[in-house]
């Protein structure tokens, strides 16, 4: 009780943050169409989103080759994660692990480890990569699901594409392979870094998307996951899916997913404060991994507690609770121009 109101103090004492860059929103979106989709959808709220998200559904099925029944829209992809992690500690049981590269995101594995299953991790190589061989001899028959982030979070690298489609293949049809391609649009080639093509093939590969990151969605929630039919049915069984999509949001996505221009516009932005971050960095003297997101993952010299205090107290938010490979870590996201200078000129304070 005392750690958390010594927290609460913390709070209380920071100013208020005025560069939020800790939580890899997008302050580009939504989008202009978006928006005016969703006020549009407003009177009609009284009626259930059906026919719109069978619309999303049809859209997003057309788009990645795949069958309607393929794929399960949500509110967002975290509850389809954690949807994905009650299903298959239920299936698997209570013994079972899931198998991750660390550091990776947690919120999937976090699922699984609050209903009791176990967590085997797997340290990524020196290049940042996943360790396709030490994760392919980890997999036992206790391994419930192996999960994947691709683009990775929180180091923003994207893997090797060759080695991961290899992986699926000889692993998948053991157990399940979940790709988490949250950032997947920021890659330089998504159609190259995405496996979709592996659910296309019937692999037993899951693949999550989330229109929270480039659409800039991150408040509306919309998100979906793609696998074959069956497994589709079972996980529904295990999350509100898409009835806990809004008649609004669900509009607003219909608008986003084919505003083509907008998604464009919102990379090039991200490049824009990607190269100005970058540059900031290396004057600074810091390194930095090359990210394939709209954050940046860099090691830094002081204690990640103190660092995260340091810059809270100058109105910035970031995230910094990593240690790994002998350094602390710091993750920003790329935010507007305006936020990106905020952060510089309180790095240079500091660093
Ligand atoms: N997956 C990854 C890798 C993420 O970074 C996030 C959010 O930051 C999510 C999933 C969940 O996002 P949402 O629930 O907004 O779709």
């Amino acid at each position: 009780a005392s750690g958390m109101s010594q927290r609460k103090k913390f709070l209380a004492d920071i100013p208020a943050i005025k560069a939020r860059l800790s939580a890899n929103e997008n302050p580009f979106g939504p989008s202009e169409k978006a928006k005016k989709a969703l006020m549009q959808a407003v009177p009609d709220s009284y009626l259930y989103p059906r026919e719109s998200l069978m619309q999303l559904r049809k859209l997003i099925a057309q788009e990645e080759g795949v069958s309607e029944d393929s794929i399960l829209l949500g509110a967002g992809s975290g509850g389809l994660l954690t949807g994905t992690a009650l299903y298959f500690a239920f299936k698997a049981g209570s013994d079972s692990h899931i198998l991750s590269g660390d550091p990776s995101y947690m919120q999937l594995v976090r699922a699984a480890t609050q209903v009791g299953c176990g967590w085997e991790k797997v340290s990524l190589t020196k290049d940042y990569d996943y360790d396709y061989d030490s994760l392919s001899a980890k997999v036992t028959d206790k391994t419930s699901l192996v999960y994947i982030c691709n683009p990775n979070n929180p180091t923003g690298i994207v893997s090797n594409s060759q080695k991961l489609m290899a992986f699926c293949e000889s692993v998948s049809p053991k157990k399940p392979i979940f790709i988490d391609e949250a950032y997947i649009d920021y890659a330089d080639d998504p159609k190259k870094t995405t496996m979709m093509e592996c659910v296309r093939k019937g692999q037993n590969v899951l693949i999550a998307r989330t229109f929270s990151k480039v659409h800039g969605f991150a408040g509306l929630r919309i998100g979906y996951l793609v696998a074959k039919p069956e497994t589709i049915k079972e996980i529904s069984k295990f999350t509100p899916g898409p009835s806990a999509i809004s008649a609004t949001s669900a509009q607003a996505a219909l608008a986003s997913y084919q505003d083509k221009e907008f998604i464009k516009y919102s990379i090039a932005k991200n490049n824009e404060c990607k190269a100005f971050l970058y540059k900031v960095l290396k004057e600074q003297g810091y390194n930095y991994l090359p990210s394939a997101t709209n954050f940046v993952f860099f090691p830094i010299k002081m204690d990640g507690k103190r660092f995260l205090e340091e810059m809270s107290k100058r109105g910035v938010s970031i995230r910094t609770e990593w240690q790994y490979a002998g350094q602390n870590w710091c993750r920003v996201s790329l935010g507007t121009m305006e936020q990106m200078k905020m952060f510089a000129d309180a790095f240079k304070e500091i660093a």
